[in-house]
């Protein structure tokens, strides 16, 4: 490809709205804009991507030497400005979205059930205050959660430990899509807003979190205003239909398969997989980012040999005897010949810009035709990562640019 058929318009500047340095790299570069939608240049490389992919399906993310975690369905690249959080283990590497992710639950030491007992608990709605009056621990207390059911009307009342969060997602992939509940519904089922438990209630489907059976004794509400129930047990007190995972992991909380403690990071998707863990979809801007943010140095884009739309940044010094662009032209043609992917920066510009522009562009090889080294019949080859100028004869170019590949 041709400098000027691509219309690649690199930045000097760092655009202000850049979050990561990948992003800003890739505005000055010139893949995508300013406003994140990718320009030729960028759909080439994405093109290129794709095709990558469909050729070596079971090791793309290895060939393009990015950090990725993952598991069978998807990948993933951690980055601050990434909006799907996921939890992950460092050890054993377990990758789970957040709100499907699993956890080593941390159980109490089991108590002989004791009898249930009303106390007065004034302004205790949630179970921060009420743990605080009560000078309990939060796992002593059942969190109580009320949901409806659309498609049926179903109450579903919803009990966790105090000291955990419901995940909705989980909830749903049991009960299906719910709503949380209106006053009216909670009142009609015999709860109390801030001071409700699934003691007493009718026609309500109780759902609980697997840590509920094997913990005793927690306070939960009088479902009466300003009122709790100390000691209530499942089994005795109510029953459930469904007891599951319900919990949502948090960071720092011990890995299910080796104890690890958790780390909980905010990523961008990169991939997801089908059924025979073959790739599905990938998100391509995303992969340019992830590429941009882990091969980049101050200079610009230092990408990695198929991760680069193309192996080579070709140029031309303009001469003053020689027609440089020409003779770089004979050079792209037997590159191309040879299988090698070439940028040919075929504008009549200064040294210094195209300089810039292939340091920012990130082939990973640049060959430079200038008149000085075409009097000895020779033309500068340079990798762009290690940086060191090598004069090379034109008729060794291409076996040069395939050591430095
Ligand atoms: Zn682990």
């Amino acid at each position: 490809m041709k400098y000027t058929d691509l219309h690649i318009q690199t930045q000097r500047e760092f655009p202000n709205n850049a979050r990561t340095e990948g992003f800003a790299f890739l505005v000055r570069a010139g893949y995508v804009t300013r406003e994140n939608n990718l320009t030729p240049l960028g759909e080439y490389a994405a093109n290129h991507l794709r095709e990558l992919a469909e050729s070596d399906k079971s090791s793309f993310f290895l060939h393009l030497s990015l950090p990725t975690i993952g598991n069978a369905d998807e990948t993933f690249f951690p980055i601050s400005s990434g909006p799907t959080e996921v939890i992950h283990c460092s050890a054993c590497k377990y990758t789970a979205r957040l709100e499907q992710a699993y956890f080593a639950k941390s159980t109490l030491p089991a108590e002989e059930p004791q009898p249930l007992e009303k106390v007065s608990t004034p302004d205790c709605h949630t179970i921060e205050s009420l743990a605080n009056f009560l000078n309990l621990p939060k796992e002593k207390t059942a969190k109580a959660l009320m949901y409806t059911r659309p498609s049926d009307g179903k109450f579903i009342f919803i009990v966790v430990r105090g000291d955990t969060q419901l995940s909705e997602a989980k909830l749903k992939g049991h009960v299906g899509e719910v709503r949380v509940a209106t006053a009216e519904e909670i009142e009609n089922a015999g709860a109390a807003a801030g001071y409700a438990s699934p003691i007493g209630l009718t026609d309500a489907l109780i759902v609980v979190d697997d840590l509920i059976p094997q913990s005793q004794n927690l306070v939960a509400g009088a479902n009466e205003d300003g009122y709790h129930l100390m000691n209530t047990n499942l089994g005795r007190d109510y029953q459930a239909e469904i007891i599951t995972d319900l919990a949502l992991a948090k960071a720092g909380d011990a890995c299910a398969h080796c104890g690890n403690p958790l780390s909980l990071l905010a990523c961008d998707i990169l991939a997801t997989r089908g059924r025979d863990v073959a790739l599905q979809r990938l998100y391509d801007h995303n992969i340019l980012l992830a590429l941009a943010e882990t091969h980049h140095d101050g200079k610009g884009l230092t990408l990695p040999s198929p991760a680069a739309p193309f192996d080579v940044y070709l140029m031309h010094l303009p001469g003053k005897m020689t027609d440089t662009r020409a003779k770089a032209e004979e050079i792209y043609n037997v590159l191309q010949d040879a299988g090698i992917s070439v940028l040919f920066d075929d504008r009549d510009e200064r040294a210094g810009v195209k300089f810039n522009d292939a340091d920012l562009i990130g082939c990973p090889v640049r060959v430079t035709v200038g008149e000085r080294g075409l009097k000895e019949g020779m033309v500068e080859v340079k990798a762009r990562k290690v940086g060191e100028n090598q004069s090379v004869p034109i008729s060794s170019v291409t076996s040069s640019i395939k050591q430095n590949l």
